[in-house]
């Protein structure tokens, strides 16, 4: 089916309830967080990035893409470099977990039956499938069982040939990528005008020990709150991070919601 717009909230009921009442329409539901990504990128990074993937996606396989959840889950010191860092906002785990239920459980009720839930926040993943788990649990109780959820990170679709093309250099890991090298470029390609490439500082690849404490140790965060440099980003690699992105995500859905 298509739509007049990929965005579920900008049509009206009677239009919205035509696409989905059946069950045909995907849903996709980019989620993200409000967390620092250094010192020259603003708070949203993690909701820009798999809003825009859910808005490129969308119109190739039919589907709506939902509202943003705007907050994600505490920033882990090894991934988005902690969450005692200014600007890093964010839910207990338990509310996460609930958010998703409910929403999850609402677009069941207007008759959805394949949600894609478009990760942008790596600290989410276990909170989203237990969402996932306890809505289809309550919607079994209710006799609904045909419904169907896909997870995806974006940055999981990536493959070798691109990363080589990418990091000639060597690939630190996604762990250390925040705010380094995937999310800027992403970010030049698409929102040159929130990036401070001027103020980004370029600092080795953060280390850690095999083991975490809390309270954190600040001091094992790298000063920049980037976990690795942005110094090699550039709108070129942002443009082959959304076309391989995308092309991804769109065989991945074609395939789990034929
Ligand atoms: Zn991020
Ligand atoms: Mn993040």
């Amino acid at each position: 089916m298509k739509h007049e717009t990929a965005f579920a909230s900008e049509l009206t009921w009677p239009d919205y309830h035509a696409a989905v009442h059946n069950g045909g329409t995907p849903i996709l539901i980019p989620l993200g967080s409000m967390e620092q990504h250094g010192h020259h990128m603003p708070l949203h990074v993690d909701v820009l990035l798999p809003t825009e993937f859910a808005r490129r996606v969308a119109p190739q396989i039919g589907a709506l893409v939902a509202p943003a959840l705007t907050y994600g889950y505490k920033s882990h010191q090894k991934s988005g470099g902690g969450n005692h860092l200014p600007g890093t906002t964010s839910l207990d785990g338990a509310t996460l977990v609930s958010a998703l239920r409910d929403v999850v459980k609402e677009f069941a009720r207007h008759g959805v039956r394949k949600i894609c839930m478009v990760n942008g926040h790596f600290e989410n993943s276990w909170f989203i499938i237990e969402g996932i788990d306890l809505a289809l649990r309550e919607l079994r109780w209710d006799g609904i069982t045909d419904l169907k959820v896909v997870v995806l990170s974006y940055w999981d679709f990536v493959h070798k040939e691109a990363i080589a093309q990418l990091y000639p250099g060597g690939f630190p890991g996604w762990d250390v990528e925040h705010g380094g090298v995937l999310e800027t470029s992403l970010m030049l390609a698409l929102y040159p005008q929130h990036v401070h490439l001027d103020r980004a500082m370029d600092h080795p690849a953060a280390t850690f020990p095999p083991y975490d404490v809390y309270p954190v140790k600040a001091e094992w965060t790298p000063c920049s709150g980037t976990l690795s440099s942005p110094k090699d980003a550039s709108a070129e690699k942002g443009q082959i991070l959304l076309e391989v992105c995308t092309k991804g995500i769109v065989d991945a859905l074609r395939t789990e919601f034929a």
